[in-house]
C-alpha cells in the first residue's frame, strides 16, 4: 500500500541554522501519526513545510501520491492537507459559524458545507450553543475546538494538528483527544504533534520522537509508551 503522505530526508532551515535534518516518515489513510519531542525539536517547523508555509533546502513530500516540495501554501490545502496551527489563528471578531464557514472557502457546495458545519457541532456542542458569538469570547480550549473544526470543513484527507493541547487545562485536553480518537474512527487521517507525549502516543498508531531537528526513536504508540527511555525522556519517569 502507498502511504497517504511520504516525508524522505526532508530537511528545512532558517538562514543558516538548520532545523530540521533530514527527517523521513509516513502517514498511511486512515491512521494517527505523531511527532513528539521537546520545545525547538523541529516538529512545528516540519508542519509548516508540509503546508507549503516553509520551503525545505532538500528531501522530498509526496502526498496523495503528487510531489509537495513545490507547492504554494494556498494549492496546498486545495489538495486535501488541512493545518490546524500552534496558538489557534482564530478569526477573534468573526462569529464561530463565520469561522467554520472560512474554513470552507474553496468550496461551493452549499448543502454540504452546512451539513460540515453541524458536523462541527456534533464534535463540539458548545459550538453550535455560541454559534453566533464572537469567537474571541471562547476560552482556550474552545478555541482550539473552533481550530479543529475550521481545519475539518475543507474536508482534508490529512488533518494536521499542532500541540492542540496546549494551554489546555486537563478536562479540556482530554476532549481533546477524545474527538482525536472520534475523527480516526470517523475514517480521518491525522498528524499530530504534540508535547504532551502520553497523551498524543495513547491515541496514535504511530509516533515519532524528535530531538534537534532529527527523529531519534520511531514506533507504534504501545511501543513508544512503554520503552524506557521515552519513558524517562518525556514521561516523566526516573
Ligand atoms: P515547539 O514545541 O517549541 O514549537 P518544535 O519542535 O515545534 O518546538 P520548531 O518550532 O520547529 O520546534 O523549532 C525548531 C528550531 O527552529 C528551534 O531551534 C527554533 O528556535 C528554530 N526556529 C523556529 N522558527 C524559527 C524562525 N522563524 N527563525 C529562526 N529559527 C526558528
Amino acid at each position: 500500500m502507498t502511504a497517504l503522505l511520504e516525508v524522505e530526508d526532508l530537511r528545512v532551515a532558517y538562514g543558516k541554522i538548520e532545523a530540521v535534518k533530514g527527517i523521513s516518515f509516513t502517514v498511511e489513510a486512515g491512521q494517527v501519526v505523531t511527532l513528539i519531542g521537546t520545545n525547538g525539536a523541529g516538529k512545528t517547523t516540519t508542519l509548516r513545510t508540509l503546508s507549503g508555509l516553509l520551503k525545505p533546502v532538500g528531501g522530498r513530500i509526496v502526498f496523495d501520491g503528487k510531489p509537495l516540495t513545490d507547492v504554494p501554501a494556498h494549492k496546498v490545502v486545495s489538495l486535501g492537507l488541512a493545518h490546524s496551527p500552534e496558538g489557534r489563528h482564530i478569526f477573534p471578531r468573526l462569529t464561530i459559524t463565520e469561522n467554520l464557514q472560512l474554513g470552507a472557502y474553496l468550496r461551493n457546495d452549499k448543502a454540504g458545507i452546512e451539513k460540515d458545519i453541524q458536523r462541527a457541532y456534533d464534535l463540539f456542542p458548545i459550538l453550535g450553543e455560541r454559534r453566533k458569538q464572537a469567537a474571541g469570547t471562547l476560552s482556550g480550549g474552545e478555541q482550539q475546538m473552533l481550530a479543529m473544526g475550521r481545519a475539518l470543513m475543507c474536508q482534508p484527507k490529512l488533518l494536521m494538528l499542532d500541540e492542540p493541547s496546549m494551554g489546555l487545562s486537563p478536562i479540556m485536553m482530554q476532549k481533546i483527544m477524545e474527538t482525536i480518537v472520534e475523527l480516526k474512527a470517523q475514517g480521518t487521517t491525522i498528524l499530530l504533534v504534540e508535547q504532551n507525549a502520553q497523551a498524543a502516543l495513547s491515541l496514535a498508531d504511530h509516533g515519532h520522537v524528535m530531538e534537534v531537528g532529527k527523529i531519534v526513536l520511531s514506533g507504534t504508540g504501545a511501543d513508544l509508551l512503554h520503552d524506557e527511555s521515552v519513558r524517562k525522556a518525556y514521561l516523566g519517569e526516573d
